[in-house]
Parts: structure tokens; C-alpha cells; sequence
């Protein structure tokens, strides 16, 4: 029943003849089997509320957001802004009258890696610092999150009565700024202000331009680089974001219909084109679907062979030679009807049409364009001359 509803949606969607699959109408209007998308949904809403991902992800936490019942009153949040600062030249320091420590953080991600660190300076001097390591699947936005945390927290457990932070990312400032902020890190770090501003000290937030050859910001980027790279201690942090735990779920729906549609008897056209599902969400999305392309995936359109399994025509044979049955594949491949277009396409992509190079031809920008093109117009005269 879900497939029947489903495959009057995605056949509109597409635009495809109402004789299509579903299994093809699916591909085309970039649609997983309902059944597939439930799971999917369901799965996402257990992990939200705690539960494994997966057997690889046992033991690792999701990312959650606070939950607004555990956000403090607005009246006892301070005010929290940051400061613009393009250069720390002489001028611009005085002229924000920064005075006191200055820590600079900064996040990094590198060889699918991720590294954060923070760098203390007093009076032109770097005197501290502290490396992270962050969970390869953890984001840069992560690390530059938890560099600012640490920053915070680490004024809050001094004794300096301001400092300074300095962070190139803007929208962890954001996030760290905004008025409402389910961000647990964000969410610590506020917190922590708020300490600090109760006994009557201050922090101060910057955020400056990356790779402007502020020295602190250059030290804290080159330290947080050396971190994800070289660090080898268990991570410093390693909660997954949400993004990722789709990722994986995204993953393993499509591992599922892959197996389905690849074993399914129907679609037979559309898997000349289309072997893999993944591939084919992937490259429709950059497509406009119209009627003849999807006349061209599906082989269901103005051919002989298909009119004529519909009755629709006296005989499933080609105009070219009356021994050849006219279908999608014919036309496209080897109709002498059709040669000069055919030649023409294949010395300007430089590739023989012929279906095992279809799912090559389509992966690639350029060729694709000039192909589907040529699907289309072929498509197209093919119906034009079975109507007459
Ligand atoms: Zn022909």
C-alpha cells in the first residue's frame, strides 16, 4: 500500500510515463522507499534521545542541544558581544583600549583530522598554551567551539581581572553571543561568563580576520594544525554533531535501497544509467528533470517497442531495418537514424555511446550535459516520428 501511494507521488514528481516502476520512479523524482525513509526518521529521533549509533558509535554521545528548561533566566545571563578587529596594530589597540592577557583560539581540520588549541600572551609574549585533539568525526565548528570553552573556561579559574579572547570564527562567536543558545559548549561557556562577571571581573570577545598575520592568531592556528595532525592521547572531546549522525543513518538507508533496487526485477533502463542509487541522487540533484529525459532513463516514451507493447503501435520494429526493435537503447546506440548527432557527441565528450559507458558519462559535469542532451533530442525526433 505505502509503495502504491508513494509511486503516484514520485511519478508526478518526475514526470514519467504512469506505465514506470516505482523502483524507476523513485531514482528520478530523487525519492527513498517510504518504508526505508520511516526508519530513517525513526532511527534519528532514538538517537536524539540517546541511543547508539550503531555498533561503531557505542559509547559515544551525540552532540545535544540543552534542553530550554535548563537555560538560565534571561535576567541572570550577562549581556555577551564580541568585537570586530581586522588588524592588532598599535592604532586599533588603542583605539578598543585593549589592555590585560590576550588568549587566542582556533580549530582545525586537516587530513580528516581535527586538532584546536589555545595560546596566552602577556605583554607581546606567548606564555602558555594547550593543544586538543577532537574525534575525526567532530567538525571545525566543534573545535573552534570547545577552543573558546576552554579559553573561558580557563579566565574563570584565574584570577585576572580581564582577558582578552580572540577567536577567527565568527559563527562560534555568534553562537556564543546569541541571546537563546541550546549549544552545550556555548551553553558551558556562558555559564562561565556569568561567574566571572559576578566577581566583579571581565572577559572580553574579539573576533579577528584568519591568516592576517596577527602573530597570536598565526601561533594559535599553527598549534591547532600540529594537534589534529600529531596529537595521538584519546580526544579531547568527542561528542558527534547531529550532522553527522544523519550522515551515517543517510548512509546506511541508502546501502539498503541499493540492494533493493539492484535486485529488483523492474528499472531495467534506468540501471543502464544508474547502477548505484547513491550516484543517481547524487547527479539528478544537479539536473533538471523534464519529460523526455525522463522518457530517455526509464525507456518508457514514443519508442516503437514501447507504444507497441501498449498497443499503441502495429509493430515494435525500427524505421531504419525492419529486423531491429526500437527501444531507448537502440536509438541512442545504434540507429543509423540518429549517426551524425551520435558522431558529433562522441568527438566532442571523446567517449563511444554505448551503455557500459552511460554511468561514466553522466558522473562527469561536462559530458553529462552535452549527453542528456543528446538523449533528449534524440528522445524527442524518435517520438516526433512514431506520432506521424
Ligand atoms: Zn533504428
Amino acid at each position: 500500500m505505502l509503495d502504491a501511494v508513494q509511486r503516484s507521488v514520485a511519478l508526478k514528481a518526475c514526470r514519467a510515463h504512469r506505465t514506470v516502476s516505482l523502483h524507476s520512479a523513485l531514482i528520478l523524482a530523487r525519492l527513498l522507499p517510504l518504508d526505508i525513509r520511516v526508519r530513517e526518521v525513526a532511527w534519528l529521533y532514538e538517537v536524539k534521545r540517546g541511543k547508539d549509533l550503531g555498533d561503531t558509535f557505542v559509547d559515544r554521545e551525540l552532540e545535544r542541544p540543552v534542553y530550554f528548561g535548563d537555560l538560565p533566566h534571561p535576567a541572570h545571563v550577562p549581556e555577551i558581544g564580541y568585537e570586530s578587529v581586522e588588524d592588532l596594530d598599535p592604532q586599533t589597540v588603542d583605539r578598543l583600549a585593549v589592555v590585560g592577557p590576550r588568549i587566542f583560539t582556533d580549530g582545525s581540520r586537516i587530513e580528516g583530522k581535527v586538532g584546536a588549541a589555545l595560546t596566552e600572551w602577556r605583554d607581546g609574549r606567548e606564555t602558555w598554551y594547550s593543544t586538543l585533539r577532537l574525534d575525526p568525526f567532530c567538525t571545525v565548528f566543534q573545535a573552534e567551539m570547545v577552543a573558546l570553552q576552554r579559553a573561558i573556561r580557563r579566565v574563570k579559574n584565574g584570577k585576572d581581572g580581564l582577558v582578552n579572547i580572540f577567536s577567527d570564527s565568527r559563527s562560534s562567536l555568534e553562537v556564543l553571543a546569541g541571546p537563546k543558545t541550546y549549544h552545550p559548549l556555548a551553553h558551558e561557556a556562558r555559564r562561565d561568563i556569568s561567574e566571572i562577571v559576578a566577581e566583579g571581573r571581565a572577559v572580553r570577545l574579539f573576533w579577528v580576520r584568519a591568516h592576517a598575520g596577527i602573530a597570536g592568531n598565526e601561533r594559535a592556528d599553527e598549534l591547532a594544525r600540529r594537534a589534529a595532525l600529531t596529537k595521538k592521547t584519546a580526544a579531547d572531546y568527542d561528542r558527534f554533531p547531529l550532522s553527522y549522525a544523519k550522515r551515517v543513518i543517510r548512509a546506511a538507508s541508502l546501502e539498503e535501497w541499493q540492494e533493493r533496487y539492484a535486485e529488483g526485477g523492474t528499472g531495467e533502463i534506468t540501471k543502464c544509467f544508474f547502477p548505484r542509487v547513491e550516484q543517481a541522487y547524487r547527479v539528478l540533484r544537479k539536473t533538471e528533470m523534464t519529460s523526455h529525459l525522463a522518457q530517455t532513463l526509464t525507456g518508457h516514451g514514443g519508442f516503437s517497442q514501447y507504444l507497441h507493447r501498449f498497443k499503441l503501435k502495429d509493430s515494435p520494429y525500427c524505421a531504419c531495418d525492419p529486423a531491429k526493435i526500437q527501444d531507448v537503447l537502440h536509438v541512442l546506440e545504434e540507429c543509423p537514424m540518429f549517426l551524425r548527432e551520435r558522431v558529433a557527441l562522441e568527438t566532442e565528450i571523446d567517449v563511444i555511446v554505448g551503455r557500459g559507458e552511460f554511468p561514466t558519462i553522466v558522473e562527469d559535469d561536462q559530458k553529462r550535459a552535452k549527453f542528456l542532451d543528446f538523449c533528449c533530442k534524440v528522445t524527442e525526433k524518435t517520438s516526433k516520428l512514431n506520432r506521424d
